[in-house]
């Protein structure tokens, strides 16, 4: 018998998973539109690499390496430091990494320059996904926290590069899916219902009235296409395989997607040929960082 605690860390590390799995399955497809993936692939549902970045069998993106980094430090330092995850992100980028979005680069670039970690000039513009596609660690760490020290915890990482309300909301909105997952909640429709609930006040994100193929990297559009996929499957090899097939910004709503359904459904429902395909190194890290995260977050610092 499991304690409550051992299937919270599995969750936790089934997140992760997933995160790294949608990330390297979607890979393959992104910026390919949902007919040149039929004419390509008829469906893409393996872990084989290559795409635009070619990459290796296995390898993952900017999605999770920012995610590792991320969760670095706030292992490193047991609090949420905008400071140093600002430095995490920095270190990150000078390892010349092969995708990183224009959004991210002018934030790490603004920090190079001022020493500033967080942008405090709202950027009515620009509201990439690139602070959504890295959240992880930070709903791993805020767990049972109260929406305002979710909030301000996100907002340390998010705001070093994308100072934006609708990225803002949509990383809470995240966020709290994957807390719903964590806590074992089993019906689709409960979660479904947060949502729906949400769009109240956040009708931007409206998903249910025009089906969203090729989602560019805008939030909007990234969280339609994975509450789509998310809320119209019944499994976690569905939703990951319906997600990433829309093309588009494929790696990144592979990525949320997988954290979101990973939490939900668990470490037994990601398929094994999968996580047989990760790239090892990257699957350990992602296991220790989400174990650890779990342990040490009572006494986190926010
Ligand atoms: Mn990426
Ligand atoms: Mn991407």
């Amino acid at each position: 018998m499991q304690t409550t605690e051992e299937l919270l860390i599995e969750r936790a590390v089934a997140a992760y998973l997933g995160l790294a799995v949608g990330d390297a399955l979607g890979a393959t497809v992104e910026f390919m539109t949902p007919r040149e993936i039929i004419y390509q692939y008829g469906q893409h549902k393996e872990i084989i690499g290559g795409g635009w970045l070619k990459l290796p069998v296995g390898s993952i993106t900017d999605d999770t390496q920012m995610s590792l980094a991320l969760g670095q430090s706030i292992i490193n330092t047991k609090s949420i430091s905008a400071q140093s995850i600002a430095e995490a992100f920095n270190e990150w980028m000078k390892t010349n990494p092969p995708d990183i979005g224009l959004t991210v680069r002018r934030g790490l670039l603004r920090y190079r320059k001022t020493q500033q970690p967080i942008d405090l000039i709202e950027d009515f513009q620009c509201a990439g996904n690139g602070a959504c596609m890295r959240l992880l660690p930070i709903a791993l760490a805020t767990f049972e926290q109260s929406s305002e020290i979710i909030k301000n915890a996100n907002l340390k990482h998010a705001h070093i590069t994308h100072p934006n309300a609708l990225s803002d909301a949509a990383c809470y909105m995240v966020i709290q899916l994957i807390h719903l997952g964590l806590k074992g909640e089993k019906n689709l429709e409960d979660l479904q219902r947060v949502v729906n609930e949400w769009l109240e006040t956040n009708p931007q994100f409206e998903y249910r009235k025009k089906v969203c193929q090729n989602p560019s990297a805008f939030i909007v559009e990234t969280l339609q296409a994975v509450f789509q996929s998310f809320f119209n499957t019944t499994s976690f090899e569905e939703c990951l395989i319906d997600v990433v097939n829309r093309g588009g910004d494929a790696d990144t709503t592979g990525a949320i997607a997988g954290m979101i359904a990973g939490a939900f459904y668990g470490k037994n429902a990601i398929p094994i040929n999968w996580l047989e395909k990760l790239n090892p190194n990257i699957s350990q890290q992602c296991e220790e960082q989400a174990i650890k995260i779990m342990q040490l977050r009572q006494q986190i610092v926010f």
